[in-house]
C-alpha cells in the first residue's frame, strides 16, 4: 500500500460508514448509548476533508495525521481505541513509503497492542479487538492474502454476538450483552473490508 492507495482506503471506508451510520448507531443502541454510527460518520469525515490539506505527508505522517483526527473527532470510547491504532501503524511504518508484507504484520501488531493498553483489553471481550487481533494474525502469513484478511475480519466481527462483553458500555449489560454483535466490531469489519477491496 502505498500513500494514494492508503487515501483511496480512507475514502472508501469513510463512505462505507456514512451508508451504515444508522445501522451502527442501532447496534450500539442494545450495547451502549447509540452513537456509534454518528461517532465514527464524524470522524471519518474529517479525516477525508484533511485528506486534501494532507498533500505532501509521507505514508507514516498521514497515518499519524489520521490517528490524531480520530481522537478528537470520534469522540467516545471508539475515537482514543482507533486513533490509537492509526497512531501506532504509522509510528511502525516510518520511513516506509510502500506496506509490504512485513510491514503490514509489523504495522497491525502495533496497532493491536496500542488498542490492547489504551482499552485495558484483551481478545474476548466483546470489542473491536476481537477483529483487529485476527487481522493482524491473518497478516504475519507472509504477503497478504487480501481474502483471507477479509474473512478473518468477518469471523472476528461474527463471533462478538455469542461473547459477554467485558469492556465498555455494553459491560454494563453482563450476560445480557450476549446475542448482540458488538458495533466496534462492525465498523471495523468495513474499515478493513474497504481496505482489502482498496488493495485486491
Ligand atoms: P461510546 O461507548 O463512548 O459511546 P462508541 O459508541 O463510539 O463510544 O464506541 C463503542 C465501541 O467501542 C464498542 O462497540 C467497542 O467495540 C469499543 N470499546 C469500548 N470500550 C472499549 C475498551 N475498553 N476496549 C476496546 N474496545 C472498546
Ligand atoms: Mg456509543
Ligand atoms: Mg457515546
Amino acid at each position: 500500500m502505498n500513500v494514494e492507495q492508503a487515501k483511496q482506503w480512507l475514502r472508501q471506508t469513510s463512505a462505507r460508514l456514512s451508508e451504515h451510520k444508522d445501522e451502527l448507531s442501532t447496534l450500539d443502541h442494545a450495547l451502549g448509548d447509540g452513537d456509534h454510527g454518528v461517532n465514527m460518520h464524524r470522524g471519518f469525515q474529517a479525516v477525508v476533508e484533511g485528506l486534501d490539506e494532507w498533500e505532501d505527508l509521507s505514508l507514516s505522517s498521514l497515518m499519524q495525521k489520521v490517528g490524531s483526527t480520530l481522537v478528537s473527532k470520534v469522540g467516545g470510547a471508539a475515537g482514543p481505541l482507533y486513533g490509537t491504532a492509526f497512531m501506532r501503524m504509522g509510528a511502525a511504518w516510518k520511513g516506509i513509503e510502500q506496506v509490504n508484507g512485513s510491514a503490514w504484520s509489523e504495522g497491525l501488531s502495533k496497532a493491536v497492542e496500542g488498542i490492547a493498553q489504551r482499552g485495558k483489553t484483551s481478545t474476548g471481550d466483546g470489542t473491536l479487538l476481537d477483529v483487529w487481533s485476527p487481522v493482524a494474525e491473518a497478516f504475519t502469513e507472509g504477503e497478504p492474502s487480501w481474502d483471507n484478511i477479509e474473512s478473518a475480519a468477518y469471523k472476528g466481527m461474527e463471533a462478538t454476538e455469542e461473547m459477554v462483553v467485558k469492556k465498555g458500555r455494553g459491560a454494563l449489560l453482563g450476560e445480557q450483552s450476549v446475542g448482540h454483535i458488538d458495533p466496534g466490531a462492525v465498523s471495523s469489519y468495513y474499515l478493513f473490508q474497504e481496505l482489502a477491496n482498496t488493495m485486491k
